[in-house]
């Protein structure tokens, strides 16, 4: 049996794939199994930051594989610690739990908000808000925290304990808040899965202040707009947002799994001996890689990033089929006249892969893609569009 064969009898078919084997890549460049090249415009949805097999990356992975490559969390390693130190000392945050995914990170952020909010505020403050049209991750509650009711049909009962309000409209969520409930609101500032949307910059300032004069907990899911994506470390950084709990994953470690859940000075002692674990989380090679991602995440390259924004942006603004271009950085969304899957169909074909979000095309380029392959793909992306 080929690989084909195999996925479709031994895979759960959560997955709608595209015909194509990836075997090998360079960079942007990725190759299927039949030979055929092709510019990476999604890099595993926003994960390899540096791009496939890149020699930075591998020298990181490869020394500390050498070295140890799992230890238990119940002993110390130099590269978790020492990447805890980098996050907090990039964002100002104090502490830092390591799980392996985006909805470990969520689960970890709603845990600690009920929790502060428990023993801050009694028992009954315990409800989570959440924007709709968001997505946090696939684990039930992380489900629940999603504010789109399609996930949510097939999976009831969910967690209880959340309620969603529509992105900018801040009287909502102050309906929601009147009965001293809510302990947190956990938003994206840039909604991914759900279209590729920034939030508006006014109402994102004016959460804020009313979430501080609450005093409930702002949380921001940085799953993928997180390390460097949006051209600042963080994406509510181009916001001015002070958020008290960070949550991040996808690009962290640039490829091997890790999540993280950044806390704040206001809750950074919230979780004590026992009240949360996780086996895998921090492990010191998925750590070390984080760690040089993080290094080369200076300044002046999430400078370039969002000079390569701009670069792509102004080739696809304004092309014959292409209706807008939403984002922030290489995180870019394409409303387009023919339907996005089509699109992706016909760039596939010839030779650049990209992806959906809703009805967009999506674009998550590595960070470091060179100026040609962006020229290069986005010729393929219009003429696909047109
Ligand atoms: N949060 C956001 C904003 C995401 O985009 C995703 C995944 O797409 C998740 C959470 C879930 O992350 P993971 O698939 O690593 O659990």
């Amino acid at each position: 049996m080929n690989t084909f064969d195999l996925d479709q009898a031994y895979i759960a078919h959560t997955y709608k794939r595209f015909p194509v084997e990836i075997v090998s890549g360079k960079g942007s460049l990725v190759r299927d199994a039949s030979g055929k090249e092709y510019i990476d415009m999604g890099s595993g949805i926003a994960v390899t930051s540096f791009g496939v097999a890149d020699d930075t990356w591998i020298a990181a992975v490869e020394q500390q594989i050498r070295r140890v490559q799992h230890m238990s969390n119940l002993y110390y390693t130099e590269p978790c610690a020492r990447l805890a130190e980098t996050l907090c000392r990039r964002t100002g945050m104090s502490r830092v739990f390591f799980g392996n995914s985006g909805a470990e990170a969520n689960e970890c952020a709603i845990k600690v908000a009920r929790k502060w909010a428990a023993e801050t505020k009694g028992p009954g403050c315990n409800v989570i808000v959440t924007l709709e049209n968001s997505f946090h991750g696939r684990t039930l509650t992380t489900l629940a925290a999603t504010g789109q009711e399609h996930y949510h049909e097939l999976y009831q009962p969910l967690t209880p304990g959340f309620a969603h309000f529509p992105a900018g409209d801040l009287d909502a969520l102050k309906a929601l808040c009147a009965g001293g409930q809510v302990a947190a609101v956990l938003i994206e500032c840039v909604q991914g899965e759900g279209g590729v949307i920034p939030l508006d910059p006014a109402f994102a300032s004016s959460l804020e202040l009313y979430l501080r004069e609450q005093d409930i907990l702002l949380m921001i899911d940085e799953v993928q707009t997180g390390n460097g994506r949006t051209g600042k470390m963080y994406a509510y950084m181009n916001y001015g947002l002070h958020p008290d709990v960070v949550t991040t994953a996808k690009g962290l470690a640039g490829g091997l799994p890790l999540g993280a859940c950044l806390l704040g000075d206001k809750v950074k002692d919230v979780l004590s001996y026992g009240d949360h674990g996780s086996t895998f989380g921090g492990n010191p090679v998925a750590c070390a890689a984080a760690l040089s991602v993080a290094e080369r995440l200076t300044d002046a390259f999430l400078a370039g990033v969002g000079v390569k924004s701009a670069l792509l942006r102004g080739l696809l603004d304004g092309a014959p089929g292409i209706l807008s271009v939403s984002g922030l950085g290489l995180m870019l969304g394409l409303k387009t006249v023919k339907p996005a899957g089509e699109v992706v169909q016909a760039c596939m074909e010839n030779g650049v892969l990209c992806l959906t979000a809703k009805d967009k095309v999506r674009l998550l380029p590595a960070l470091n893609i060179p100026d040609d392959l962006l020229r290069r793909a986005a010729e393929v992306i219009i003429a696909a569009c047109k």
